[in-house]
């Protein structure tokens, strides 16, 4: 178990949240979102691009778990 993909609970339904990665629409890029769970909240966090510089995955994460404090 690695701290950093660790995911607080939404902060608006205080549901479980989970990292994915997706395409933006109409483009080919792929990034690094976490979103809640529950389809009745809806509520995502930032969007990252997958990129060699840095972790998409840990930013996403850091974004939303920023966001929840
Ligand atoms: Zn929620």
């Amino acid at each position: 178990m690695e701290d950093l993909n660790e995911l607080k609970p939404c902060p608006f339904c205080g549901g479980e949240a989970e990292l994915i990665r997706e395409h933006r629409k109409g483009r080919a890029l792929t990034g690094s979102v976490v979103r809640c769970k529950n389809d009745h909240c809806g509520c995502r966090g930032k969007w990252f691009i997958v990129a060699a510089e840095y972790s998409s995955d840990e930013k996403a994460i850091e974004a939303w778990n920023r966001r929840v404090d």
